[in-house]
């Protein structure tokens, strides 16, 4: 029987440059001590205070059929947090709670895009990024970044691809896989071509909490925008959340409503005793989100410390999120070569900036995962082997 285009298209086909990680996952499979500076998982677990709310909650019956759009609760709290950080009035009719943000990026593409429209997306990008817009019937269409630019997108690069049309363009910032986080200019630039382009933003704020310098800037509350955003969050990286799987789609109240009833249609919803936890979790405030956030701020300090010391590792300037994109040309290796030889020699394992796309060749992404000493000793070991090689 044949299967739809759709999904036997989602993934593009042929080698994607994560080989390297499949490599590390079957050493770690036959017992070999891999150090892991791989995914964007958390080396700590959800805290027991959060647990504590979903145990109370599940065991108080909160076990049925949750709301579809999510409770009344959870959409009020991420509606005033959303507020609050941003001033752009926000109301839970706002909000549509979704099974992490991997399914609102789903559901914000669903929402924004006809089959066969071009959907922009900048390179590098989070890996399910192309997929997600392929399995909405979509065209993905990459508006490719610079090293020399810290990989901040230019207007008029998006501009380029928005005037032959686009229904969408998609971003992250904070940013994986680069780290960095997208400046004022940049993003008055990219909303300034969404408004002459008539075209929906779709705002990935996942790593909103995770920011070391300067701050963060949601487009929605640019001039105009709250009409023609969606932005999309998660509980997965600020409250150590990943497999609670529990995010939201934030956007004008008629997108939201038909964002329900594709809701109804797909996911029915999210656990109620998982959305009672997110709530009880945004409820503790900022400080518990800078409490997860913390070892990465100091692993990111560790890192920019022992780089300083030497110039054949370039650090892409690491503003926010778990991650550090490191340039490794001056070792003449591709990131992917450099990754290889870097797990067969020291059996440490990072990800080949060819990984998300063309425009990180040359550098691979580390991310700060792992203990700080393991980090630290880590990372020294990376650059020695930077040194060795470029001699
Ligand atoms: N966007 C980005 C940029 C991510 O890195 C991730 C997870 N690694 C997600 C979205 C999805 O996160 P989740 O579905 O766990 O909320």
């Amino acid at each position: 029987m044949q299967l739809s285009q759709r999904i036997t298209h989602i993934t593009g086909g042929g080698s994607d440059g994560w080989d390297v990680f499949y490599k590390a996952r079957r050493m770690i499979a036959d017992g070999e001590p891999v150090i892991e500076l791989t995914i964007g998982e958390h080396d700590i677990r959800t805290d027991a205070v959060i647990l504590g709310a979903m145990d109370r909650s599940a065991r108080g019956g909160h076990t049925g059929y949750a709301m579809v759009p999510g409770t009344q609760d959870l959409r009020a709290s991420v509606a005033t947090r959303i507020q609050e950080r941003t001033g752009v009035p926000t109301t839970y009719e706002n909000i549509l709670i979704t099974p992490g943000g991997q399914a609102g990026l789903f559901a914000a593409h669903v929402a924004t895009c006809n089959g066969g429209d071009r959907a922009l997306y900048i390179d590098p990008y989070y890996a399910t990024y192309p997929g997600t817009i392929r399995g909405v019937g979509a065209e993905p269409v990459v508006v490719r970044t610079r090293a020399e630019d810290a990989f901040q997108p230019r207007a008029e690069d998006i501009q380029v691809e928005a005037e032959k049309g686009a229904a969408s363009l998609l971003i992250n910032t904070p940013n994986n896989p680069t780290g960095i986080v997208y400046s004022a200019e940049t993003l008055e630039g990219i909303a300034r071509v969404c408004r002459d382009n008539n075209i929906w933003l779709i705002s990935d704020e996942v790593y909103d909490t995770q920011v070391w310098d300067g701050e963060h800037i949601s487009p929605r509350s640019l001039p105009d925008m709250a009409e023609r955003t969606l932005v999309v969050g998660s509980m997965s990286k600020s409250h150590a959340m990943t497999g609670s799987r529990v995010g939201w789609v934030c956007g004008p109240k008629d997108a939201i409503e038909h964002l329900i009833n594709l809701a109804t249609h797909t996911t029915y919803g999210v656990a109620g005793f998982i959305q009672d936890a997110a709530a009880f979790a945004l409820e503790q405030g900022p400080d518990l989100e800078q409490e997860i956030a913390a070892p990465f701020r100091r692993r990111r300090q560790i890192a920019r410390d022992i780089l300083a010391e030497q110039n054949t590792v370039g650090l892409i300037p690491a503003q926010g999120a778990m991650y550090l994109m490191l340039d490794v040309r001056a070792t003449g290796l591709s990131g992917e070569d450099f990754a290889n030889s870097l797990l067969d020699t020291h059996k440490i394992a990072t990800m080949p900036g060819e990984s998300f796309g063309t425009a990180a060749h040359g550098h691979v992404r580390v991310a700060m995962t792992v203990d700080d000493d393991t980090f630290s000793n880590a990372l020294k070991t990376l650059v020695d082997h930077a040194k060795t090689l470029s001699y």
